[in-house]
């Protein structure tokens, strides 16, 4: 199940899980849309894999299945992969 982690990795801006604007690769290193698409180009910066839209967990699901409250981020920034 996807950890849904609560803040982009790159600027810690709030990514809520019903959020359109969060990105992930397939490690679940989560970044906002601006960072993925601007600065990082598509590209993790931790592993190099492709940044796709976060699928959204539908309210009722999160009940039992909560998003992560754990906040991921890379305190000396992000640099871009590519
Ligand atoms: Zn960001
Ligand atoms: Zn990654």
């Amino acid at each position: 199940m996807l950890e849904l982690r609560p803040n982009c990795e790159c600027c810690d801006r709030d990514l809520p899980p019903d959020s359109v604007d969060a990105r992930i690769c397939t490690f679940e290193c989560t970044f906002c849309v601006d960072c993925a698409e601007t600065h990082l180009e598509g590209a993790c910066p931790n592993c190099g894999g492709e940044l796709l839209q976060r699928p959204r967990r539908p309210a009722a699901k999160l009940v039992n299945n909560p998003a992560s409250t754990e906040r991921v981020l890379k305190p000396e920034g992000c640099v871009n992969a590519r």
